[in-house]
């Protein structure tokens, strides 16, 4: 039996085999007297040999990741295994049932709950499990996200650039493996509670991504998805199967459009596009004045549109598109 606080499991991650099974988050409140709260964890093990960190649903409303995961335990033959793989298709399980962003337990936002805390309540709680104990057994962490109900991804590796030049390097060579169309490349940030930055500084290599989003599950993204973590698992020495790493675009934010007050958004783009600097990205109409001309919004900066707000009902500071232009990977 491992534990953290309230959270506890007692599967055996060193055992051979196909083995599933749940952390347990110990809770109480006013819809779950006495509960154990199960989050469900899958290994699997072929002998000795590197270990891959799978995790989706750290945001409960985002369904690619979740998908593809739940596919792969279906579709990877142990034999066909070197090591092990630890997959948590639904790391934040109440959000996940609750088909919310953010925890209904606490309202906390897992990615900005790291590293966690033993008596921060039950999302960092959570959080500090995974990275004590789990997080330490991984040679690799892949972490999956989308859009969720208010986002579209065009589908990315999103990649925290960690200051560890062997880490910084993993990370882009991964990122050529999982082989979106786009990586999106941004510093890592050990402050800022996210997975990505409390992995990369526990010296453990990770890569994140985004894939699709609305709240739905697209066919193209989890399709994505799902040869990406295939091609991942093969770099990374778990998995025999034959493919080769496809390269990515790599890019660095450009600039967002900001919606500069609440309306009705008419966009002229799609998540994935290349826009131009001063091209005409949408109208935004006032809800309660229809002869209130539209505003005209204009793209700030040029490139690609790496991901836009889905709702047409906008508040104002809406993040309607960000943008990325190219790099080289070694000018990141
Ligand atoms: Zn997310």
């Amino acid at each position: 039996m491992i534990s953290y606080g309230p959270v506890s499991c007692d599967l055996d991650f060193g055992r051979d085999g196909v083995s599933a099974g749940n952390l347990y988050l110990d809770h109480s409140d006013d819809a779950h007297a006495a509960t154990l709260v199960p989050v469900p964890v899958v290994v699997l093990r072929n002998g000795a040999g590197p270990t891959v960190l799978l995790t989706a649903g750290i945001h409960g409303d985002e369904y690619e990741g979740q998908i593809a995961l739940r596919r792969l335990v279906h579709e990877l033959p142990l034999g066909e295994l070197t090591g092990r793989i630890i997959l948590l298709p639904a790391v934040n399980a109440p959000a996940v049932r609750a088909a919310m962003r953010c925890s209904p337990l606490d309202g906390a936002n897992m990615n900005r709950a790291f590293p966690g805390s033993a008596a921060g309540g039950p999302t960092a709680a959570l959080a500090g499990f995974i990275l004590d104990h789990l997080v330490p057994l991984a040679d690799f962490v892949l972490d999956l996200h989308s859009g969720g109900a208010t986002g579209l991804y065009c589908d990315q590796a999103f990649l925290c650039l960690a200051e560890d030049p062997v880490l910084r390097a993993k990370g882009i060579e991964a990122a050529a493996w999982l082989g979106c169309p786009v990586t999106y490349a941004i510093p890592a940030d050990a402050d800022y509670g996210d997975f990505d930055g409390a992995v990369l500084a526990r010296g453990v290599s990770l890569l994140s991504s985004e894939f699709g989003g609305g709240a739905l599950a697209s066919p193209t993204s989890v399709g994505r998805a799902v040869a990406g973590l295939r091609r991942i698992l093969h770099w990374a020495g778990v998995w025999h199967g034959d493919v080769a790493a496809p390269g990515t675009i790599y890019s660095v934010p450009a600039g967002r459009l900001l919606a500069p007050r609440a309306g009705l958004f008419e966009p002229l783009f799609e998540a994935g596009e290349t826009v131009v600097a001063g091209a005409l990205a949408g109208r935004l109409f006032d809800l309660d004045e229809p002869l209130r001309p539209p505003l005209d919004l204009r793209f700030p900066a040029g490139g690609i549109v790496v991901n836009r707000y889905r709702p047409a009902l906008v508040p104002a500071g809406a993040i309607l598109a960000s943008l990325a232009e190219p790099r080289a990977p070694d000018a990141l």
